[in-house]
C-alpha cells in the first residue's frame, strides 16, 4: 500500500527539490519539481527562492497543491529556488516545522531543506544552546541550521563543511544562498540525492531521480556520501568533504519509498520490484489461481511474483485515489473502516479463487489483517500472503519513524504467529539474500538495519532506549 493512503502513520522520508535557472521561474518549476518527489511527504510542503541578496519563502501544511496556488508562486521571484515535502521524523507534525528552514550565516541568507534524521540531536542542542543558539522548532533540521549559522568560516560551503563532521546520522541536504544551490550528503548516502541539468546552464538538484522527468532535466549523477556539490553561475563544483568508509544506502528505498520510476546506485526501483517478486516466486512457490497486488507500491511486486509463477496476474483491490490521509484514531473498527474506505475487493475476480497477494512490506500488521478479511468475506477460496522483504524487526533511527520496537509485527511474533493473527492461509517473506540478489548489489551497500539489527551509523544509548522497547540487543555490526 502506499504511504499517502494508509492513515497509519508509519512516518515516512522527505523530499528535496532545487533549481538554479536564470530566466526560467525557479519557484514555478520547483512547484512542478515537487510534484516528482511529493511521495516522501506529505504533511506539509515550502519553497523559498533567492533574488538580489534575499531569500523569501512561502510554506505551510498540506499537499503542494494546496500549500501553493497562482497568487503564491507568482510572488516568488528569483533564479534559485529550492523546495521541500515533509513528513515528520523528528520533531511534531507542527506546521512550524515546515522546510525549507531560513538561516543566516555571516556571509548571507541561506535556506535548507533536510531528508534523514541525525542521532545525535540532543547533543548537539544542548551543545548549541551553550553557545547561544535559540530554537524556533523540534527538528533536528534545525540543529543543522545553527551548526552552520555557528562557524566562523568565510564560505557558506565551508561552514558546512566543518558542521558535517558533528553531524551523526542521516542527511541529505539541499541548501540554497540568493545565487547559488548547495547539495550536501552525509557519508553514508542513507538518503538518496542526485543532480540534473537542462538547457546546459540549468542545474536541478532532487532526492529522487523522479524530480528531474518532471522538468525535463537530464540525470547528472548522484551526490556522492560525503560530498557537497555547489550548483550556480560558475557550474558544478564538487568537493569530498568526508572519505566514505562505506555506503548504506537505506534498502526500504527500493522496496518501498521510492517512486517505480527513479533510479538509486544506477538501478532502477521498478524493475528491481519486478525481480523481487521473481526471486519471491522461486522461494515460496504456491499452487494457486491469481496473482493479486495490494495496491499501488505492490503492484511491480505481483507482476514480478506471476511471471515466474506462470499464475495469471490480476487485480482483486481497486483503491480509491482521492483519499490522502485519514487521521483515524487507532481504533481496530475504525481501521478498518479506513481499510474499506481506501481498499474495495472486486468480488467477481476473486471469489472461489485461490488468491496470491503480494505486497511489499508488513510492518505494524494492522492493515494487512483487514485487507484479508476483506479478500475472505468477497469469497476467496485461499490466500496466500507473499511479502517482498524480511521481516521487519528493528526500528529505523536514520529517517523513517517506526516508533518503537514493540509495534513492529515482527519484533513481536514469528512468521507463524503472524499468519495466524492475519488469517493467511500461508506466508512468506523475500529473504535478505534474495533481496540483494533481486537489487543486484551486494549487502554491504546497503542499511538493512530494519532487518537484521546491524546499524552502520552508531545509536547514542539515549537514542536507542526510546525505540528499544524489546529485550534483545541487535546482532553485532558486520
Ligand atoms: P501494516 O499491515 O499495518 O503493517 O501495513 C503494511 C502496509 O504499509 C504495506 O502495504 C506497505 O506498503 C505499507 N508501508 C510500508 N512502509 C510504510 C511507511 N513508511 N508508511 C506507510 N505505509 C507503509
Amino acid at each position: 500500500m502506499d504511504c499517502a493512503d494508509c492513515g497509519k502513520c508509519w512516518g515516512d522520508a522527505c523530499g528535496i527539490f532545487g533549481i538554479y535557472a536564470p530566466g526560467e521561474e525557479a519557484a514555478r518549476q520547483t512547484f512542478f519539481g515537487l510534484y516528482g518527489v511529493q511521495h516522501r511527504g506529505q504533511e506539509s510542503a515550502g519553497i523559498a527562492v533567492g533574488h538580489d541578496g534575499q531569500i523569501d519563502v512561502h510554506k505551510d501544511a498540506g499537499l503542494v497543491f494546496q500549500v501553493f496556488d497562482e497568487e503564491t508562486i507568482s510572488h516568488l521571484r528569483g533564479d534559485v529556488a529550492l523546495g521541500h515535502v515533509r513528513y515528520s521524523t523528528t520533531g511534531s507534525s507542527d506546521v512550524h516545522n515546515a522546510q525549507p528552514l531560513i538561516g543566516h550565516h555571516s556571509t548571507g541568507p541561506f535556506a535548507l531543506g533536510h531528508n534523514g534524521n541525525l542521532v545525535n540531536t540532543i547533543a548537539l542542542r544542548d551543545e548549541l544552546s551553550v553557545a547561544g543558539s535559540q530554537f524556533h522548532t523540534t527538528t533536528d533540521s534545525e540543529v543543522i541550521l545553527h551548526l552552520i549559522e555557528q562557524s566562523a568560516a568565510d564560505t557558506l560551503e565551508e561552514a558546512i563543511a566543518q558542521a558535517m563532521p558533528q553531524m551523526q546520522g542521516a542527511y541529505s541536504l539541499g541548501i540554497m544562498t540568493p545565487d547559488r544551490l548547495i547539495a550536501v550528503r552525509d557519508p553514508y548516502g542513507v538518503r538518496p540525492l542526485c543532480i540534473g541539468r537542462f538547457n546546459n546552464d540549468n542545474w536541478v538538484l532532487s532526492s529522487e531521480t523522479s524530480g528531474l522527468h518532471v522538468v525535463g532535466a537530464q540525470f547528472v549523477r548522484e551526490v556522492q556520501p560525503g560530498e557537497i556539490v555547489t550548483l550556480g553561475p560558475s557550474g558544478m563544483d564538487a568537493r569530498q568533504v568526508i572519505q566514505s568508509q562505506r555506503k548504506a544506502c537505506c534498502i526500504f528505498e527500493f522496496i518501498y519509498f521510492a517512486r517505480p520510476d527513479s533510479h538509486i546506485y544506477g538501478r532502477n526501483i521498478y524493475m528491481s520490484r519486478v525481480r523481487m517478486g521473481n526471486m519471491l516466486a522461486r522461494q515460496a512457490p504456491v499452487d494457486a489461481d491469481l496473482v493479486i497486488p495490494v495496491p499501488q507500491t505492490g503492484i511491480p511486486h505481483a507482476i514480478g511474483y506471476a511471471q515466474v509463477a506462470g499464475i495469471p496476474f490480476g487485480h482483486g483491490f481497486i483503491k480509491n485515489t482521492y483519499i490522502h490521509r485519514t487521521f483515524i484514531t487507532p481504533d481496530q473498527r475504525l481501521r478498518e473502516l479506513g481499510v474499506r474506505m481506501k481498499l474495495t475487493p472486486l468480488k467477481e475476480a476473486i471469489a472461489g479463487k485461490r488468491i496470491v497477494v503480494v505486497d511489499d512490506s508488513i510492518v505494524r500488521g494492522t492493515t494487512t489483517g483487514p485487507e484479508i478479511e476483506l479478500l475472505r468475506q468477497a469469497g476467496a477460496r485461499e490466500i496466500h500472503l507473499r511479502i517482498n522483504c524480511p521481516p521487519l524487526r528493528y526500528p529505523c533511527f536514520y529517517g523513517i519513524d517506526t516508533s518503537t520496537r514493540e509495534e513492529l509485527i515482527a519484533a513481536r511474533m514469528s512468521v507463524e504467529e503472524i499468519r495466524q493473527h492475519l488469517g493467511a492461509d500461508s506466508l512468506e517473506y523475500l529473504t535478505l539474500s534474495n533481496l540483494t540478489k533481486a537489487i543486484g548489489l551486494p549487502k554491504i551497500h546497503f542499511c538493512t538495519a530494519c532487518f537484521d539489527g546491524n546499524y552502520p551509523i552508531p545509536i547514542p544509548e539515549d537514542v536507542k532506549v526510546t525505540k528499544f522497547a524489546l529485550e534483545d540487543e541487535p546482532v553485532a555490526d558486520s
